[in-house]
């Protein structure tokens, strides 16, 4: 199966929401082609529920569908919603680069890196709530701000920004109490989303210490409308970045888990960045046994992300705000405009593909603020 791929939940005209499955162009009705009546609900929960064996049996019977030439509903005659109910959503900070740049930007006296950051996988909890699927319109969002050397303010953001992340979805709960090790990845996860973490610069800049992100990031978080088996990513895995110093026992994996994505971001029309998911430090074994180490069990729909995918070449960047570094440089877009940060009316897309496979794109325009 080549093209954009994945499972998610559609409506055809005013018909009812279930869950579908795209190649390319087409959605397969999977209850309208006798796959299940778990498919004849607007999540995809109770089908990741089922786990690994379920998984690779009902991608095994959509190939024959595919085969026996059974019809897909037009993309265009489609319109999406959320593909699951998110449960928990977690937000890491995996990328050395990014890590780097951030805390260059935000710190710059001191060292950029932490000393935890290159024994475990930093990361907050974010607000399952407002995640949202591609599409869903933006509002820029309100709150309080503090310019150097003026007192503290509260209005619309003016360093409206983008995060380019990956995110993995559990389907298998466990319980509490219980880690998961690295080596149970496979038994607990479905698949992965492209992930856009918007970010207001100038509100996270002045709450974020000492308890790090919140309404700088709480406004909204989009996800692909289509999750991406990771049974279709198989030949994506390939070895990551040499880790110094090892991980402890408990984070450390066999085998190869950093996926060969090629990610780019559009802004307004332009393409101001590609970089590839392969370069981030910490892999999604490892942040999936870090972040149950201490026992917290996840549940069906967990939404783990990635961190901002930044490489280290120019133009790699997965945020605005080191593109830009900080405002301090201007994006030059095809239009003949330029811009440090989001302007009302700009339309982002991320997109990623790994070979034949592409994942979900995420977009979503900036509406002006209502504050
Ligand atoms: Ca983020």
């Amino acid at each position: 199966m080549t093209g954009a791929v994945g499972f998610g939940v559609f409506s055809e005209g005013d018909g009812p929401p279930r869950v579908g499955f795209r190649a390319g162009d087409g959605v397969l009705d999977l209850a309208g082609a006798g796959l299940g009546s778990h498919f004849a609900v607007p999540s995809l929960n109770p089908f990741l529920a089922l786990g690994p064996a379920a998984w690779e049996d009902v991608l095994g019977r959509i190939d024959d569908l595919v085969q026996k030439g059974t019809p897909f509903v037009p993309l265009g005659r489609t319109s999406q919603r959320l593909p699951f109910e998110i449960a928990d959503y977690i937000d890491f900070y995996s990328s050395l680069e990014h890590a780097t740049n951030l805390g260059r930007l935000f710190r710059p006296d001191n060292e950029p890196l932490l000393p935890n950051w290159r024994h475990l996988p930093v990361a907050y909890h974010g607000r399952a709530g407002t995640v949202v699927v591609s599409g869903t319109p933006l509002v820029r969002p309100c709150g309080q701000i503090r310019d150097p050397y003026e007192p503290p303010h509260h209005g619309p953001t003016r360093r409206l920004d983008i995060e380019l992340e990956i995110g993995f979805v559990v389907g298998v709960p466990s319980r509490l109490g219980e880690p998961v090790p690295a080596g149970a990845f496979r038994d607990h996860v479905f698949g992965v989303v492209l992930v856009n973490d918007w970010s207001a610069r100038d509100i996270q800049a002045w709450e974020y210490q000492p308890l790090g992100p919140f309404l700088g990031k709480s406004f909204a978080t989009s996800i692909s409308a289509w999750v991406t088996p990771l049974a279709l990513l198989e030949n994506r895995f390939v070895a990551g970045p040499e880790q110094d110093p090892e991980p402890l026992p408990y984070l450390r994996t066999s085998g190869e888990w950093a996926l060969d994505v090629e990610l780019e971001v559009e802004v307004a029309g332009t393409v101001v960045s590609r970089t590839n998911a392969r370069g981030l430090y910490w892999s999604m074994p490892q942040q999936l046994a870090h972040a149950t180490t201490n026992g917290a069990s996840i549940r069906t729909g967990d939404l783990l992300a990635s961190g901002t995918i930044s490489g280290a070449e120019p133009k790699s960047q997965g945020s605005l705000i080191e593109l830009t570094w900080n405002g301090t440089r201007q994006l030059r877009l095809g239009d003949g405009s330029s811009r440090s940060f989001l302007e009302d009316g700009d339309e982002v897309v991320l997109r990623g593909r790994a070979g034949d496979v592409e994942l979900g794109e995420v977009r979503g325009t900036i509406l002006p603020a209502r504050c």
